[in-house]
């Protein structure tokens, strides 16, 4: 029997009512923040992302599936969605118009990562990119979005971190700092962070390893060496929290694992998942336009992970399809009959369904229960001759003789 790829899930008709549940909460509230939706293909050349993502990010170094097309040329399913975004809107000139700068994309996105609890390689997420302003109110904006959006699914004892990591001209006295505090802890980082202190030492904040996150805990806080403006930046973002009473831990080791962020970063975790905690993050990544050769855009986006999320999600959360009305036609007059009574149904709008195996009244009504229909409507050639039907409650068992021309109208009046 052929088997999925590693890492990969099926999404499976019982989950599935899940996920349509989490992406109209995610459709509808972004809507209503503002944002409309964006929908960019799930490869792109592989130069973009080495461009935006970061040369030595985990993501660019080890993550990416990476393959060439067939006149050569270098292709990437798309690991995360901002990097896509900006190209599109970049080639597309959306910057020009007010309404397209807040943009949302909901979709597949794909790292070569070992697959475990929470972490997969086809991932699913639900991101806004907010373009063309620095104002703090608008980071206060998408991180108020992400954090009304956990609230909306019914998720419980979440923790927003927030953190601040300067411009990359703030950063390079820290990244000084930060070197002389790693120098002697140095043999106990993992292999990893061994190497990211030669080439991206703020990464070692952001490793997974415990002996790592053990080792910097006493590291000095990138804060302390923010400029004055970043400083009143990242300020005015907490003010702003505070005021719309958004609660938050300011996290000191809080840098996030692509190389495009500046200034304001954040989290959101919950304690309910283990080691992958962390349900939805972003950041500013003013830089980013112009490392892809568009005009210098501030701009702050959030990526949440949505299969970390349907983990969480209670079932009585989640969105129920429509009461099932079930046609149990029999006889030879009595099934055509019914087999068009069906599409009529269906037409008006009622979820309907039949079973075409069923010859028998008993056999049919058992189908209804194992469909769990609300309501079978029996249809034998005696209904068919007086043109009616039996309208069966399938809970009660109670049933009425309904006229086959007034039936669209009792379900409705019934739904
Ligand atoms: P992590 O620290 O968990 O690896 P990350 O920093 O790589 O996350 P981002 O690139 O910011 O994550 O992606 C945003 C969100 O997408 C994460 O917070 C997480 O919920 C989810 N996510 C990231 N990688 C995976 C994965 N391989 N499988 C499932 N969800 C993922
Ligand atoms: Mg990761």
């Amino acid at each position: 029997m052929l088997r999925s790829v590693k890492g990969l899930k099926d999404i499976l008709p019982q989950q599935a009512m899940q996920w349509q549940h989490l992406e109209a909460v995610a459709r509808t509230m972004a809507t209503h923040y503002g944002f409309s939706e964006i929908r960019i293909p799930i490869f792109e050349f592989t130069e973009l992302y080495a461009r935006s993502i970061g040369g030595t990010t985990d993501i660019v170094e080890k993550e990416m599936y990476t393959f060439l097309d067939r006149d050569g040329s270098s292709l990437t399913l798309r690991p995360e969605g901002t990097a896509g975004v900006v190209r599109a809107v970049l080639e597309h000139k959306l910057l020009d118009s007010p309404t397209s700068r807040k943009l949302f994309y909901l979709g597949p996105m794909f790292r070569h990562e070992r697959p475990q609890a929470g972490r997969y390689r086809q991932f699913h997420q639900f991101g806004v990119e907010a373009l063309g302003t620095d104002d703090p109110l608008i980071d206060v904006e998408v991180i108020t979005l992400l954090w009304e959006f956990f609230l909306a699914l019914g998720l419980k004892d979440l923790t927003l971190h927030i953190n601040s990591i300067g411009t990359p001209v703030d950063r390079e006295n820290y990244i000084l700092k930060l070197k002389e505090f790693l120098a002697p802890l140095f043999p106990n980082l993992c292999g990893n962070c061994q190497r990211r202190y030669l080439t991206n030492p703020l990464r070692v904040l952001d490793c997974k390893v415990p002996i790592c996150q053990e080792s910097t805990v006493g590291a000095p806080h990138l804060i302390d060496d923010l400029s004055e403006t970043s400083t009143i930046h990242f300020q005015a973002v907490l003010d702003g929290l505070n005021d719309l009473k958004i609660p938050y831990i300011i996290n000191h080791r809080l840098v996030r694992g692509l190389d495009y962020y500046s200034r304001t970063t954040f989290e959101i975790t919950s304690p309910h998942l283990g080691a992958q905690s962390t349900i939805g993050a972003g950041g500013r990544y003013d830089g980013l336009f112009q490392a892809l050769q568009g005009p210098a855009t501030p701009a702050i986006g959030f990526a949440v992970g949505l299969e970390r999320v349907t983990l969480l999600l209670s079932e009585d959360r989640t969105s129920k399809p429509a009461p099932l009305f079930f046609v149990a036609g029999f006889g030879p007059r009595g099934k055509p009959r019914a087999f068009r009574l069906l599409h009529e149904l269906r037409q008006s709008k009622i979820r309907a369904d039949t079973d075409h195996k069923g010859n028998t009244l008993k056999a049919l009504l058992r189908s209804a229960d194992k469909l769990s229909a609300e309501y079978s409507i029996i249809l034998g050639d005696d209904e068919a001759d007086s043109s009616t039907a039996l309208l069966r409650n399938m809970h009660t068992k109670a049933q009425e003789i309904v006229k086959l021309e007034e039936i669209t109208q009792r379900i409705h009046s019934i739904l």
